[in-house]
């Protein structure tokens, strides 16, 4: 019902389906019936997206939003035909681009990974609601994009920190980390969204999970995982 339940990834599964465009239509800002605004959350979402698709080379034309009551019809009708009519002459995604199939297919399925680390790392810009047009028009740019995407952070768990407390293991959103009772810790990197939960739930005690930027070190072998511990010493009272 509302646009600002439009979240990044559905545009992204959008271009993963195939379709050559995506309309969005909320709701007139400053006129929700809401005190959450919705619509000013999907404005944004939209600014950030058409940004990242140029990221990827793929014409920002093909996202649209727009924003009318539910009243005015034929106004609805109007944009819908002429965006319909202006991604008919954009033509298939990719192609009209140059973007050989696979390889869109995978920029899009490594894109829909990142969105819960877009979203975090950009939660403070999605959330703002400003009125003035022009600024608007710089709320993301494409710099600010490419660096975000330059300095994606990985999580990694330290062998020699992990004390296999299972914490992280329990929270993680999305099973990606490997390991059991004495064993240690290892993050799937290919199952991982980088959503940071690890992060801030390994005991300070412990501190093995690190983030850094770029690509993790390998993970330690399964073969080397298991933690031998020091039995504790017998009080010598009887
Ligand atoms: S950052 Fe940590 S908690 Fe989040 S998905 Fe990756 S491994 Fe799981
Ligand atoms: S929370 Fe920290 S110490 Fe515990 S298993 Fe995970 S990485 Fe290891």
């Amino acid at each position: 019902m509302c646009s600002g339940r439009v979240d990044l990834s559905f545009v992204l599964r959008a271009f993963l389906n195939g379709v050559d465009g995506v309309f969005i239509g909320g709701c007139r800002l400053n006129e929700c019936n809401y005190v959450t605004h919705g619509n000013f959350h999907a404005l944004n979402t939209v600014l950030l997206c058409k940004e990242i698709m140029e990221h990827i080379g793929l014409n920002p034309e093909r996202l649209h939003i727009e924003f009318m009551s539910g009243a005015e019809g034929i106004l609805f009708a109007e944009v819908v035909s002429d965006f319909g009519k202006k991604v008919k002459k954009l033509g298939p995604l990719g192609k009209a681009e140059g973007i050989d199939g696979h390889e869109l297919k995978s920029k899009l399925e490594a894109l829909t990974k990142l969105v819960p680390y877009i979203k975090m790392v950009k939660k403070e810009k999605l959330a703002l609601r400003i009125d003035d047009e022009e600024e608007y028009s710089k709320l993301f740019t494409r710099d600010e994009v490419d660096e975000m995407f330059r300095e994606v952070i990985s999580y990694y768990i330290d062998p020699e920190k992990c004390q296999a407390c299972m914490i992280c293991l329990k929270k993680c959103p999305v099973e990606a980390i490997v390991g059991g009772k004495n064993q240690i810790h290892v993050i799937d990197q290919d199952k991982c969204i980088k959503c940071g939960t690890c992060f801030e739930a390994c005991p300070p005690r412990f501190g093995a999970v690190q983030s850094i930027a770029g690509e993790p070190p390998p993970p330690i072998p399964e073969e080397k995982r298991t933690i031998v511990r020091k039995k504790k010493e017998k009080s010598g009272k009887s």
